[in-house]
């Protein structure tokens, strides 16, 4: 839920909270029109999750957390050339 998002670093989180729920929050303050659709959004994760470059949701080549960075239409993977681009 967006009003638990804070400025704030991960360290500085309650560490009981799983790290995809903060993500989640993250995501839920995106713009609707820079937000992947769903279709999209799976079709990027899917691609990442057959990666060798994946480790514990994050991308190695770029250290975003994948299902943050694939949930932008703006942003592309980092590989060369890339697994999925920007929309
Ligand atoms: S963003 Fe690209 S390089 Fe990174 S894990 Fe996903 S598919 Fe692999």
């Amino acid at each position: 839920m967006a009003e638990r998002v804070c400025r704030c670093l991960l360290r500085e989180q309650d560490s009981t909270r799983p790290l995809y729920e903060i993500i989640q929050d993250y995501l839920d303050t995106l713009p609707e029109n820079q937000r992947a659709d769903d279709q999209l959004y799976q079709a990027r994760l899917n691609l990442c999750r057959d990666c060798t470059e994946l480790r514990n949701g994050t991308c190695v080549l770029c250290g975003c957390y994948v299902e943050a960075r694939a949930a932008k239409r703006s942003m592309s993977c980092p590989m060369v050339p890339p697994r999925w681009e920007k929309e």
